[in-house]
């Protein structure tokens, strides 16, 4: 492979953080590609209203942010690629870095990787089997498929809280079923979700099982478990969203750079980068503490500067080819008899 053909950063995976490090990295003139997987935007593509991202005083659809994030930097010359990565694999001593997709490499002098979370499963019988038939983890995505039916989401926090009342439109009734009496949930989400009418209640429950009915393979019951009493009862329900939180998606990079033992990528202090020299980590992937939209571009932000200071702070190591190339010419500009 030719030097021209080295990228100077590769951006792995889109959302907040990958697409504000293209465009740092774009307006410092280092042309970023980024590949951002065939289901780019990140867990914003999911969420209706977003009301929390600073500068839209109205607030803005999820997929809409999202869009203006990835034309912004395209403006200035970020390159996008919409497939998933497949392998990273790091350069020796100093050479480039290769991301793979499928059986094609693309070589760079700076990865940063940017692959974000995915939807938390609980992990309980019926829940793979059903998954699509009645079990899904997003109720913007599936709502619409559960009019005038009955509904849970299973969950304590701010999603549950979202997810719920944007299913109330649609369903009959939807039951918030939570493990705690006490919700993660912000107040002011927590108190509009309360005041809406078809929104119910169960606390302290666990889901332990979905049941498909008699009519088919789809859901239609979920059994769950009072967490202190032990007492077990049956619930109708025709959509069960699960809403209790994320993990990080490191699959890619899992024997590549350092993961603490939730599978978030370790990064040296306060900076961006991984324990492998020119490859850094932003957003959701390293974040299990703040985890909001605001904080995920901060740190897409801080991997473009530290991925910029580095390619200023290292000289590049010539490859095979260029040695080869330069010999050629110290050869033919000192042969004997010129
Ligand atoms: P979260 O705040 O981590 O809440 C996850 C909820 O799921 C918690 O109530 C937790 O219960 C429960 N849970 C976790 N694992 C469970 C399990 N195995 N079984 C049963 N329940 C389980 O996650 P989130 O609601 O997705 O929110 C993530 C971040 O995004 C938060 O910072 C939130 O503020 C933000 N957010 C903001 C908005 C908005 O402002 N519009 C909307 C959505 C999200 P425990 O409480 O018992 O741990």
């Amino acid at each position: 492979m030719a030097d021209q053909d080295i990228e100077q950063v590769i951006i792995v995976g889109s959302g907040p953080a990958g697409y504000t490090a293209a465009l740092y990295t774009a307006r410092a003139n280092l042309s970023p590609l980024v590949i951002e997987g065939f289901m780019w935007g990140g867990l914003l593509q999911q969420t209706t209203d977003v009301e929390n991202y600073p500068g839209f005083p109205k607030g803005i659809d999820g997929p809409e942010l999202m869009q203006s994030f990835r034309d912004q930097a395209e403006r200035f010359g970020a390159r996008f690629i919409t497939e998933d990565a497949t392998r990273v694999e790091p350069g020796a001593d100093g050479e480039p870095h290769t991301v793979w997709v499928d059986d094609q490499p693309y070589r760079a002098r700076t990865v940063i990787l940017s692959m974000g979370a995915q939807h938390k499963k609980l992990g309980v019988p019926g829940e793979e089997e059903l998954a699509g038939r009645g079990v899904s983890y997003c109720a913007t995505c599936d709502a619409a498929f559960f009019r005038d039916r009955e509904t849970i989401i299973v969950g304590g926090g701010d999603s549950a809280m979202e997810e719920a009342m944007f299913l109330s439109k649609f369903s009959s009734t939807v039951t918030v079923i939570h493990r705690r009496d006490e919700f993660r949930a912000s107040k002011i989400m927590l108190d509009r979700a309360r005041g809406v009418d078809n929104i119910e209640w169960l606390t302290p429950y666990a889901v332990e099982e979905f049941l498909p009915g008699d009519d088919g393979p789809g859901l239609r019951k979920v059994r769950v478990r009072h967490a202190e009493t032990g007492e077990t009862r049956e619930l109708t329900a025709h959509g069960a969203f699960m809403a209790i939180g994320h993990e990080p998606q490191p699959e890619i990079v899992r024997d590549v750079v350092e993961l603490d033992e939730n599978g978030y990528v370790i990064t040296e202090g306060r900076s961006t980068r991984t324990g492998v020299p020119g490859i850094f980590a932003a957003g959701d992937l390293v974040d299990h503490t703040y985890r909001q939209a605001i904080t995920a571009a901060g740190s897409g932000c801080q991997a473009a500067l530290d991925a910029e200071w580095y390619l200023r702070d290292s000289p590049m190591v010539p490859t095979p080819e260029v040695l080869a190339q330069a010999g050629s010419l110290v050869e033919a500009q000192y042969a004997p008899g010129r």
